[in-house]
């Protein structure tokens, strides 16, 4: 009663509790441990709950947890955390990872917003067989696609590639792909490439070389990436041990920096269904007299018509006649 009065018990003063959940990001992914990174930028080590792993299984997942989930975390008593939740995935990149039965599907980044493909003007050369895999894999799983093009500064004075990338940018352009011109080395394009990056999340995929990883330290200094110690030559038939890895970036947003294309197999996608998938082939295809065409040696195609007349937009044919074969081989549908 007396609240006032000297004996009356202090108020049980409870010990300001850390909250106990928290919400986060995963930013990379050792197979049991997580990196999770919370909206204050702390990164915390987590570990799945057993029933994730019970419920990839039921899926045929490989994995549980990927990189770019979106999860709920318990905080542990030894500064660890046991991921308790993972919030339903908006898009998902994937490839095949062969089973003990059968091939199963690894998650290799989820809740991808748009994917960027960097090339370079020179050292290496521009690949449009490259730049197309990767905007293939964009269409095939519903996120937005781009090209960068860097290293501009080796472009000046040199008519010939000044053609040559001017050919690429209007190709891409009239297909509906934003292409960004850069130089890491003299900052051109790095406030565009930054806006296209900030407050979604970007995977941004690229050769060996093409500055990729200057170019993301150019957009946010703070990412501190390692440039130039791997040549082309030394990469070639080395295995790598491919982590993805997601950054935080100062302006919002995050990069998933990946470290190749081969990754990218276009694993639940057969052979009919690719040409879906090049942007310009799509409103030609549905005059195909079959609708399993493949649109190479089918009678009443209309994507060769148009090819052998050469009315249509159909400059990557080739590239897509390429991957047709990687599909057919079974490169892409996994081992
Ligand atoms: P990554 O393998 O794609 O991550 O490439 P790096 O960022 O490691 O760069 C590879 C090499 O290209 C390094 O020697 C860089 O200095 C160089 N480089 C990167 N960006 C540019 C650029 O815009 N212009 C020029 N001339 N060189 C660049
Ligand atoms: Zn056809």
């Amino acid at each position: 009663m007396s609240d006032l009065s000297p004996e009356a018990d202090p108020a049980p003063e409870a010990a300001p509790e850390a909250p106990s959940t928290a919400e986060g990001v995963v930013a990379r992914s050792t197979g049991s441990w997580y990196d999770v990174l919370l909206p204050d930028g702390e990164r915390i080590q987590a570990r799945a709950r057993g029933k994730f792993r019970l419920i990839a299984e039921e899926i045929d997942e490989t994995n549980p947890v990927a990189v770019g989930d979106h999860v709920e975390i318990r905080l542990e008593d030894d500064g660890t955390a046991l991921i308790t939740d993972i919030r339903p995935r908006t898009t998902k990149l994937s490839r095949r990872a062969a089973g003990r039965r059968h091939s199963r599907e690894h998650v290799l980044v989820a809740n991808v917003d748009a994917a960027w493909c960097v090339q370079s003007v020179f050292a290496p050369k521009f690949n449009s067989g490259f730049v197309d895999r990767v905007l293939v894999m964009a269409e095939a799983y519903g996120v937005e696609a781009g090209v960068v093009i860097n290293k501009a500064d080796l472009m000046v004075g040199h008519k010939k590639a000044e053609e040559a990338i001017g050919f690429w940018i209007s190709l891409y352009e009239s297909l509906g792909y934003p292409v960004l011109l850069t130089s890491a080395e003299l900052g051109i394009g790095v406030d565009e490439f930054r806006d296209a990056l900030t407050d979604r999340t970007s995977v941004v995929a690229g050769p060996s070389g093409v500055g990729k990883s200057s170019l993301l330290n150019a957009v946010d200094p703070a990412l501190d990436l390692r440039t130039g110690e791997v040549s082309q030559k030394t990469q070639k038939g080395k295995h790598t041990t491919t982590f993805y890895t997601l950054y935080p970036l100062a302006a919002g947003g995050y990069v998933v920096d990946t470290p190749g294309i081969r990754e990218f197999g276009l694993w639940d996608m057969t052979p009919p269904e690719l040409g879906g998938y090049f942007v310009e082939m799509r409103p030609l295809i549905q005059d195909c007299r079959f609708p399993n065409c493949t649109h190479d040696h089918e009678p009443g195609c209309a994507v060769t018509a148009a090819v052998d007349e050469g009315t249509g937009t159909l400059e990557r044919y080739g590239s897509y006649l390429y991957i047709l074969a990687s599909l057919r081989r079974g490169e892409d549908r996994g081992r």
